[in-house]
C-alpha cells in the first residue's frame, strides 16, 4: 500500500520588540549576563499588572497582513495554566480562541499552504542543566519575551516542503521587521506534526509531534525520517502512537520522549488582568498601507522592470536591506547610463546584478557581516560598476579592487592608482607592445598565418605578460589579428 504524509507546522518567533511583552523589561537577545533584563511584571512578583505592548501587537498584525489573513476586531489574551520553573507566575499569557491573526496562505512552488492562526504570547526563561555540580539555572531575561505562534493547517506533504515553509516565513517576519527569526539564536522554533494515511483516503492518520527543531534542514530530515518510520510501523501491521518525538540531528534519528494521553488541560480563561482588544479597521488599514513590497512582489518587479533573469533576481530579494542597497546602487548609475553611449558599456544592471549575487555576497558570507556593516557607498559601488562596464579594468583587477573598496570602503579610482591597476586601452601602447612581442616570437607568428587559429591565444597571453596584466585583452586581439595579416 502507498501512504501520503500529512504535515503541519507550529512555528514560534520571538518578536524584535524593544521591550518585553507586559512590562517595560528589555528585549535584548544579545544580553549576556543573565537576570538583568527582568522587572516584578515578569517575574511573577504578586500584586504586578501586565500592561499590552502595542509594538508587539502591531508586529503580529503586520505579519498577518502579510500573509493575506483576516484581522479579527475582536482578539483576546488567554490565561495557559502549567508549573514550570522557567514560568514565574505559573502561567503563560497567550491566546486561545480569540488569536491576532487567522486565515492566510504562503504560495510554495509545489502547493499553496494554509494557515490556520497566529497568536501573541510571552516567552519562558531559559534553563541550564549544570552536570558539573548536579544543580539547574535559571535566566529570566527571555521571560516575557513577545513570542508570536503560527500554526498551519496539515496541508504540507514532504521534507522540503517543510524547509520552504520555514524558509518563506523567516523571509517575510524578517522583511515586515517583526523578528529576526535567527534560528542558530532560537529566535525562530519549528514543531513539525506528521501523520501517514493510505493513498487515496480522507481521513487522517495518528499524528506524531516533532519538538524544538532549530534548523530548516532539521525539520525536513525529521520529516523524511518519520516518513519512513511511520511506514515501517504501518507495513509491520502496527499503528502508530501518538506521541511528542524528539529530533537527533547528530543520530539523524527522532526518539520517542512522551506519550500522548488525551489533550493537557490548561484550564485556559480569559486574562482577567487585561482588557480584550478591539482592533479598528482605520489601524489595520493603516498597517496594511505602511507594510513594504513583500518578496514575491519584489522579485516579480525586479525581473520585469531589471530584466533580472531566472533566479537571481530572488537571491537579491532573499534579503529586504541587500535589495535595497541593490535598488540605490541602480539609481546611482542612471546619470552614467544616460551619458555613456551604447557601443561603450556592458547591460550594467546585469553586470551589477552578477557582481550582487557573486562576489559581494560571497564577501559578506565570508566575513559574516550584515549588510549595516557594509562600508561600500551606493555611489562608489556604482562607479566600480561603471569601470568594469566600461573595459576600464580587467576582470582580475575588478576583484582586487572590489575586495579593497569591501574592507575599507575607499572609493574604486583610489584603489586603481593606488595599486596602477587601470586597463591599458591605449591603441599605440598597445600596438607597441604587441610589436615587441611579434618580434620575439616568430613562430607563433607565422603559425597563426599559415592558418594555425589557436597560436593567437599564445601570442595574446605574451602581450599580457608584457603589459603586466594590464592591457585590454580584447584590443590585444584586435590588434594582433590587424597586425599579422597586413604583415
Ligand atoms: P492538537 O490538538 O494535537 O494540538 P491541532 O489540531 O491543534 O492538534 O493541530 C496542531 C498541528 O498539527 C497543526 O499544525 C495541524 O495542521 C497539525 N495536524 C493536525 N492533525 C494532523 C494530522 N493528522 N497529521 C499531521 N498534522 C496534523
Ligand atoms: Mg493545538
Amino acid at each position: 500500500m502507498q501512504y501520503e504524509p500529512v504535515i503541519g507546522l507550529e512555528i514560534h518567533a520571538e518578536l524584535n520588540t524593544k521591550t518585553k511583552m507586559f512590562c517595560g523589561s528589555l528585549n535584548d537577545p544579545d544580553e549576556k549576563h543573565p537576570n538583568v533584563s527582568v522587572c516584578p511584571v515578569c517575574m511573577g512578583h504578586p500584586g504586578t499588572l501586565p500592561v499590552i505592548n502595542e509594538e508587539a501587537i502591531q508586529k503580529v498584525i503586520r505579519v498577518g497582513l502579510a500573509l493575506g489573513a483576516d484581522i479579527p476586531e475582536f482578539s483576546q489574551f488567554d490565561r495557559k495554566n502549567y508549573f514550570y520553573p522557567d514560568l514565574p507566575k505559573g502561567y503563560q499569557i497567550s491566546q486561545f480562541e480569540h488569536p491576532l491573526v487567522k486565515g492566510g496562505t504562503i504560495e510554495l512552488p509545489s502547493r499553496t499552504i494554509r494557515v490556520t492562526r497566529v497568536h501573541l504570547e510571552e516567552d519562558t526563561g531559559r534553563l541550564m542543566h549544570d552536570k558539573g555540580s548536579n544543580a539547574s539555572f535559571v535566566d529570566f531575561n527571555r521571560a516575557g519575551v513577545p513570542l508570536m505562534e503560527l500554526v498551519t493547517e496539515p496541508d504540507l506533504r514532504t521534507g522540503e516542503e517543510v524547509r520552504q515553509f520555514g524558509e518563506a516565513l523567516q523571509q517575510i517576519l524578517r522583511y515586515v521587521r517583526a523578528s529576526d527569526a535567527d534560528m542558530e539564536k532560537g529566535q525562530m522554533r519549528v514543531e513539525v506534526n506528521i501523520s501517514l494515511r493510505p493513498e487515496g483516503a480522507s481521513e487522517y492518520g495518528t499524528k506524531v509531534e516533532i519538538k524544538n527543531i532549530n534548523s530548516f534542514k532539521y525539520a525536513a530530515d525529521a520529516v523524511e525520517y518519520e516518513i519512513r518510520r511511520q511506514t515501517e510501523v504501518l507495513e509491520g501491521g502496527g499503528a502508530v502512537a501518538q506521541e511528542t518525538r524528539g529530533w537527533n540531528e547528530k543520530k539523524n534519528e527522532s526518539f520517542s520522549q512522551r506519550i500522548k494521553e488525551g489533550s493537557h488541560d490548561y484550564r485556559y480563561f480569559p486574562e482577567p488582568d487585561l482588557p480584550p482588544l478591539t482592533i479598528s479597521r482605520e489601524r489595520v488599514a493603516e498597517l496594511k498601507a505602511a507594510l513594504p513590497e513583500l518578496p514575491r512582489e519584489k522579485v516579480r518587479r525586479f525581473r520585469g522592470e531589471y530584466g533580472i533573469e531566472g533566479e537571481t533576481a530572488e537571491i537579491i530579494s532573499r534579503d529586504r536591506d541587500f535589495a535595497d542597497y541593490f535598488e540605490q546602487v541602480v539609481s546611482e548609475m542612471k546619470e552614467w547610463e544616460r551619458s555613456t553611449p551604447e557601443q561603450e558599456k556592458r547591460p550594467a544592471v546585469e553586470l551589477l546584478a552578477n557582481i550582487f549575487i557573486g562576489d559581494f555576497l560571497r564577501l559578506l558570507n565570508d566575513t559574516q557581516s550584515t549588510m549595516k556593516d557594509v562600508r561600500i557607498t551606493p555611489e562608489n559601488f556604482g562607479q566600480f560598476v561603471a569601470l568594469v562596464a566600461e573595459g576600464k579594468i580587467s576582470s582580475t583587477a575588478a576583484r582586487t579592487v572590489f575586495d579593497g573598496m569591501f574592507r575599507t570602503g575607499a572609493d574604486p579610482e583610489g584603489i586603481i592608482r593606488e595599486k596602477d591597476l587601470l586597463q591599458v586601452s591605449d591603441t599605440y601602447a598597445l600596438e607597441a607592445a604587441a610589436q615587441k612581442v611579434l618580434a620575439a616570437h616568430p613562430k607563433p607568428a607565422a603559425d597563426f598565418k599559415s592558418g594555425n587559429a589557436g597560436a593567437l591565444q599564445f601570442i595574446v597571453g605574451q602581450v599580457m605578460k608584457e603589459t603586466k596584466g594590464k592591457a585590454n585583452p580584447q584590443m590585444v586581439q584586435e590588434i594582433l589579428k590587424k597586425l599579422l595579416i597586413s604583415h
